[in-house]
């Protein structure tokens, strides 16, 4: 049975060689007749064709008796070796060593050979002249009938240049990888299916602060945001893309990164042994992606930017601060001027005699002149451009405009953003305002609370065509007699009023209505307070 198995190893080879026995040529060595007598093989191909063959087969072929004592090597072995046949014959195979294999291969060999199986491996050999090569060598086991082993067949060539091939090829790669984890910026080859083929140490990196999200996802999305870049066709992009800046919100964190990405067409390697001869007609493509992080540079401009609001903003709250307490005096005098006019307008008087009427009509005549006044000097509405606003980036200024409010008052941030979120063509300073107001109004909230945890949350996502926003406080919550009421204008259901003229939400609303969009509060939500803010991804533009 093992002999059975062998003999089918070693294949064709070791048939051919017993047909070359059966008629074995003058001068064939007497132990290769009796490997053939034993064997009593069929014959296939004339013993001197195969004989010629084998002399003239460009592989080096020895064959050797148990104890690897050479009995025959065809001329490629001598022209490799440098060695003469005469040299070689009665010679072990071990002439060729050049002791710079370990014991352990040559071990290894010998267990296999020896249980009558092929063994194939590399040793380094050297010629004649000392000269070392490396061999790629294959020994097949020759049975006689009895299933002894009577000889050993030695196939080997010089892989030598192979080798060196190969280790320039790993010493470039190596130093390839060295260099591309050695780069600070993000990189990753990413293939048509989204897969990521090779990554460096700073994508990995990413890859934890995204908390395992895949930072390649990430980056084609807001990428196909930002100018509409479809990997599927990345076959077409040309040139590629340099220098898109986007932005991505690690989750559980308030600090956006950066990012300025580039990405560069790559030919996907093709492996198939059908397609060696020819051009494969179906061109597949992947993505080298490329991103330098410059949150920090991003950070200096989005400060002075902040600044800038921080100013404008101050400004915006100085005008309609005038505007709620000129909006409140018109409001508060029209009462008891509708009063006057009521009492002028009564039939036969008795203010007509005693002269009340003539003090009333000018009481009236002063009080329209204050009116006409107070609206005068009502500061107007200026009307604002529309922008594609984002609205991530907009919550992030807000909240660091009410960073000194939050650090004083002890709240904390849970800041929970989409991670990608299209732009909505809005009103900047409108949105802006409204989500201050609401972040102002969650501040006062939790100081008017007894809680010792004092936390706002913000959570952006996208449903739809719509992008979501929910502020949320745990502090004492609006009541559900007043939900729809606290939008009211002038309503104040704060305990410590102070400033507040009960403006906020009205605002927030009419902002949000500017938007197509809408603020409620949640009457769901228990142990506090959320508003939800919805505004329609068309924004201002689809109003
Ligand atoms: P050795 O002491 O001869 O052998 C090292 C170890 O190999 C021993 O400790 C032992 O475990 C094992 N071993 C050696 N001989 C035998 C044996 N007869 N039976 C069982 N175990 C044994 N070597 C090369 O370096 N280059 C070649 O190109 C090469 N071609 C070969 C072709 C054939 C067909 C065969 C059968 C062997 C070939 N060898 C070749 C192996 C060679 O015969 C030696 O075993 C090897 O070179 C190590 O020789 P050594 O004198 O250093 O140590």
């Amino acid at each position: 049975m093992a002999q059975q198995k062998s003999r089918t190893k070693t294949g064709q080879a070791i048939d051919t060689i017993s047909n070359f026995l059966a008629s074995p040529p003058e001068g064939t060595p007497a132990e290769v007749i009796e490997a053939f007598n034993a064997l009593g093989a069929k014959q296939y191909l004339p013993p001197k064709l195969f004989l010629e063959t084998v002399e003239q087969a460009p592989i080096a072929i020895s064959i050797t008796d148990p104890a690897a004592h050479i009995l025959y090597v065809n001329q490629a072995f001598e022209t490799l070796t440098g060695y003469t046949s005469d040299e070689l014959i009665g010679k072990n195979e071990s002439v060729l060593s050049s002791r710079s294999t370990p014991i352990e291969v040559y071990q290894e060999l010998w267990e296999t050979i020896q249980q009558r199986k092929v063994w194939s491996g590399k040793l380094v050999n050297h010629r004649k002249d000392k000269q070392e090569y490396l061999a790629e060598l294959t020994i097949s086991p020759v049975l006689n009938p009895k299933g002894a082993i009577a000889y050993y067949l030695g196939m080997h060539r010089d892989v030598t240049s192979v080798h060196q091939l190969e280790q320039r090829l790993r010493f470039q790669k190596d130093l390839t990888e060295a260099a591309l984890d050695a780069a600070p910026m993000v990189m990753a080859m990413v293939g048509s299916d989204r897969k990521v083929l090779f990554d460096n140490h700073a994508y990995k990196a990413l890859l934890g602060d995204f908390r395992g999200r895949e930072p390649v996802n990430l980056f084609l999305d807001a990428l196909e945001q930002q100018i509409g870049f479809d990997l599927g066709n990345v076959c077409q992009i040309g040139e590629g893309f340099t220098n898109i800046e986007v932005r991505l919100d690690p989750p559980g964190s308030s600090t956006p990164r950066w990012f300025s990405c580039s990405g560069v067409r790559v030919a996907e390697l093709d492996e198939a042994a059908q397609n060696y001869f020819k051009q494969s007609d179906k061109a597949r493509c992947c993505l080298l992606l490329i991103a330098n992080e410059i949150t920090g540079s991003r950070n200096r401009i989005n400060e002075a930017r902040l600044n800038m609001i921080r100013a404008s903003m101050a400004e915006q709250q100085m005008v309609q601060t005038m505007r709620e307490a000129i909006s409140g005096s018109i409001f508060k005098l029209q009462a008891p001027l509708n009063v006057i006019k009521a009492a002028l307008s009564m039939p036969d008087s008795s203010a007509d005699q005693s002269g009340l009427r003539k003090v009333l009509e000018q009481a009236l005549e002063s009080g329209d002149e204050a009116m006409e006044s107070l609206h005068n000097a009502l500061p107007s509405q200026t009307t604002e451009q529309t922008t594609l606003v984002n609205i991530n980036e907009l919550l992030h200024q807000v909240m660091k405009l009410s960073t000194e409010k939050m650090l004083a008052g002890g709240i904390v941030v849970d800041w929970h953003p989409a991670p990608v979120l299209p732009g909505i063509t809005g009103r900047t300073n409108a949105l802006r305002g409204l989500f201050k107001y609401l972040i102002d109004n969650a501040v006062q909230a939790l100081g008017e609370s007894d809680q010792d945890y004092r936390e706002i949350r913000l959570e952006t996502r996208q449903e739809g065509q719509e992008l979501v926003v929910a502020v949320m406080d745990n502090g004492p919550g609006v009541p559900n007699v007043h939900r729809i009421k606290v939008f009211e204008p002038f309503f104040c259901g704060w305990t410590q009023a102070k400033e507040h003229a009960g403006m906020g939400l009205t605002m927030a609303q009419e902002a949000a209505i500017g938007h197509g969009g809408s603020v409620e509060i949640d009457a769901d939500f228990l142990g506090g307070c959320r508003i939800i803010v919805r505004l329609p991804l068309s924004g201002a533009g689809g109003v």
